[in-house]
């Protein structure tokens, strides 16, 4: 006979998350949707926008769901032929975000049709004006995952009223020290750019979410979580932050290593520790051919054992230029006993985490600053686009890393391998930032740690969607 406490019984909460494009924003999603499922004991469902710009998206989709077979993949066609707005912008992603945006009608019957039905639909933060829409019509509850710091947050947040005019070096963000108009990305200087007015209509339906999930954590960003939870950055009202970082990667659990991984992991093992220099600016961040070479010369000069990852255009699939052509006749040989360079994907975590790191030179990108700091490991950091600068001022702020200015935004000007040797060195001999490094890391494995404070934020919304199953 049925138990006739069946019918109340508490079940799991069902979650849809929709990723943009970029895998900036593609590994955060895939991280917190294997958490979702693992310590939240979650039904989730992944929603894949479909084509992806790089390869790199396409490759960790199929890992992803062959190693998480139980969870659903929703395929979501993007008509990618037409946007019923042009946009003025040639960055791949930028377009395809506006794709997703402008298709997401077509996501809503596919939503609706799920079982069992919807506790909460998450979104990227570049979708969410045309996603929170569609869950209003659904009546399901809605998040936003933010991909950058809180303090980028904090600048997003106050964009509407900011005034940028002026000669004041400084933009006053209200309860929270100001920020070098420097720092800020350049097109928010143009309201008609792209990427501000896209921003800013996504902004404005912040408020109708009923949270914004951050990978970020308390002690990484305490006074900017304070601020913006206590309502304190005006212009907007924000609904309530979620600090859930640093996200840990998806395939931890099983134990798994990257097969690529094997070759320079075993040259790493050959490393002492602390002692080589790992040199990345992210997935998309192509630089000039000449700034390759100062970048060479810099780690050849400096002294250091490196493992150096390269890119030779934004976009993987269209980069076909050489290795030897990118570094220049006779680099490789040169250091083949010292360093290691590649072009292609590498398991950043997996370097990150290995005791032969002793220092990163960072673009700043925030998924690389979360893992930096998971691991302890001291920053240069190198900010070359959009909310780089302002990331590079959280990680200066706390203590993890050093940052020089005057080398200014990407292609700006050319930095000079003299330069970069000598900072490399620096970097890399400061105690002071390598003691730093180790409490940062202890306090960011806390954050996920018992009752630890992202562990903690995590599981109140997971309860509060039980609560309303
Ligand atoms: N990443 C990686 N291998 C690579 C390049 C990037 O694992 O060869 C990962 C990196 O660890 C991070 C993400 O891709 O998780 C890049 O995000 P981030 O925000 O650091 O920078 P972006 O690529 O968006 O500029
Ligand atoms: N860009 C990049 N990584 C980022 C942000 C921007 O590679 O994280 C690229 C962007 O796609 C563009 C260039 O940097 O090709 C300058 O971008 P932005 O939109 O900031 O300025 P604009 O293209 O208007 O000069
Ligand atoms: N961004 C910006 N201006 C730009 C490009 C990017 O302010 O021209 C910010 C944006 O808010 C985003 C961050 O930089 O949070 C990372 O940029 P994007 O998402 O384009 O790069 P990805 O993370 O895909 O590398």
């Amino acid at each position: 006979m049925a138990n006739s406490d069946d019918s109340h019984r508490i079940q799991p909460p069902h979650i849809a998350l929709l990723p943009c494009a970029g895998m900036g924003h593609l590994i955060p999603f895939l991280r917190l949707t294997a958490l979702l499922a693992s310590r939240g004991g979650c039904t989730v469902t992944l929603v894949t926008p479909n084509p992806t710009v790089s390869a790199a998206e396409s490759t960790h989709f199929s890992t992803f769901f062959s190693t998480h077979p139980h969870i659903n993949r929703l395929q979501f066609q993007i008509p990618t032929n037409s946007l019923t707005e042009p946009i003025n912008k040639t960055d791949p992603f930028f377009i395809r975000w506006s794709q997703i945006s402008q298709s997401i009608h077509l996501l809503s019957p596919l939503l609706s049709s799920l079982s069992p039905p919807l506790s909460a639909i998450f979104s990227d933060f570049t979708a969410s004006m045309s996603l929170s829409q569609v869950a209003d019509r659904l009546s399901v509850p809605y998040y936003v995952v933010f991909t950058s710091s809180a303090r980028f947050l904090s600048l997003a947040a106050t964009l509407p009223s900011l005034d940028l005019g002026g000669t004041n070096d400084y933009v006053e963000i209200p309860d929270l020290p100001p920020l070098a108009k420097s720092s800020l990305p350049p097109p928010f200087f143009d309201p008609n750019h792209f990427f501000t007015s896209f921003l800013l209509s996504n902004i404005q339906s912040f408020s109708r979410a009923k949270g914004m999930f951050l990978n970020t954590f308390e002690k990484f960003e305490s006074e900017t979580i304070t601020a913006l939870n206590n309502g304190r950055v005006l212009s907007l009202k924000l609904p309530p932050v979620i600090p859930v970082g640093p996200l840990e990667p998806f395939n931890v659990e099983n134990g798994e290593k990257s097969e690529t991984g094997s070759d320079y992991v075993l040259w790493l093992d050959g490393q002492s520790d602390g002692s080589v220099v790992y040199v990345s600016f992210g997935s998309r961040t192509a630089m000039s051919k000449e700034q390759i070479r100062e970048i060479g010369d810099g780690l050849e000069r400096s002294g250091c054992a490196f493992f150096w990852v390269l890119k030779g255009s934004k976009v993987d699939k269209e980069d076909t230029v050489g290795i030897e052509e990118l570094l220049g006749e006779g680099f490789i040989e040169r250091t083949k006993n010292r360093g290691v360079a590649v072009k292609g994907w590498v398991e950043q975590e997996e370097i990150l985490s290995h005791p032969a790191i002793g220092g990163f030179v960072s673009h700043c990108g925030w998924n690389s600053v979360m893992e930096t700091a998971r691991h302890g490991v001291p920053v240069l950091a190198w900010p070359l686009h959009g909310d780089q600068k302002v990331n590079a001022e959280v990680v200066v702020t706390a203590g993890l890393g050093m940052w020089v200015r005057e080398w200014g935004w990407g292609g700006e000007r050319l930095v000079r391998g003299e330069e970069i040797g000598e900072k490399i060195r620096e970097m890399m001999s400061d105690e002071k930032l390598r003691r730093r490094g180790k409490e940062i890391g202890d306090e960011a494995r806390k954050a996920w740690e018992g009752s630890g404070c992202s562990q903690k934020a995590l599981t109140e919304v997971i309860d509060a969607l039980k609560r309303t199953n």
